[in-house]
């Protein structure tokens, strides 16, 4: 099964309050972006790879030599991570048909094993429209009021309520058609699944890995940097 693969990197990442990008922060070695982009590149199934970027930067150029990978590519992004992931599908090559597998992944997950990406294309390598990697809620959840301090108001039934992670993985032809829908309609969904439910599908949902964490704060970071330390130290030398 072959596929290809979208990135969205265009993000300035206010929360975590850095001069740089977080996608560029160094972290066990390497900025989180080649970690975001290892899984892929060092599988042959994979095509191509469109890592979408803002348009003044100056940083991709320096990783993507370092990279060395023919399959890469980079375009420029929009205001939101919805209309990146839509520059980054127009600039897929026009060789791509309809039913070819897309995959979307933020350049800010450098935790993604190639065991939970194994997974994702295994389970579904055979579905009609795709789906994505998710975790169940583990905490109980508070629906808050009030500005800080908040208040507790009431405790959310987290029955059936799972987090979206990333990749992401879709049929070609559908995504776009979905997120052209969305732009549309003026929607912005938050992920691609969400622009595919807009079209009244279903995605799919496969059981993902609590370590593949997002980089939004500063502690995220630190978390990463124990999480790739500890699974360095487990493979065999
Ligand atoms: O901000 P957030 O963490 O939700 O961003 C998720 C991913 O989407 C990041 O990799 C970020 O660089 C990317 N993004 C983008 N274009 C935007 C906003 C975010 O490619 N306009």
């Amino acid at each position: 099964m072959r596929y290809r693969v979208v990135i969205p990197a265009a993000g300035s990442g206010r929360r975590l309050a850095s001069a740089i990008p977080k996608q560029y922060l160094e972290v066990a070695g390497r900025t989180v972006i080649e970690h975001a982009l290892t899984p892929f590149l060092t599988d042959a199934r994979c095509l191509e790879v469109v890592v979408v970027i803002a348009a003044d930067d100056a940083r991709w150029p320096v990783v993507e030599r370092a990279l060395a990978d023919r399959r890469l590519r980079s375009v420029p992004g929009g205001a939101e991570r919805a209309d990146s992931v839509w520059h980054g599908l127009a600039a897929l090559q026009p060789a791509i048909a309809a039913d070819d597998w897309v995959l979307v992944h933020d350049a800010a997950r450098p935790c993604l094993s190639v065991a939970e990406l194994e997974t994702l294309l295994h389970e579904l390598a055979q579905h009609e429209a795709g789906g994505l990697l998710a975790v169940p809620l583990a905490d109980t959840l508070k629906r808050a009021v009030g500005d800080s301090p908040w208040q507790s108001a009431k405790t959310v039934d987290r029955s059936g309520l799972w987090r979206a992670l990333t990749p992401q993985m879709f049929r070609y032809a559908l995504l776009r058609r979905a997120l052209e829908e969305a732009r549309a309609a003026g929607r912005t969904p938050t992920d691609e699944a969400q622009a595919i439910e807009w079209t009244g599908r279903v995605p799919q949902i496969v059981v993902g890995d609590v370590r593949n964490i997002k980089v939004t704060t500063a502690a995220d970071l630190e978390l990463v940097a124990a999480l790739l330390a500890a699974r360095s130290a487990a493979e065999p030398r």
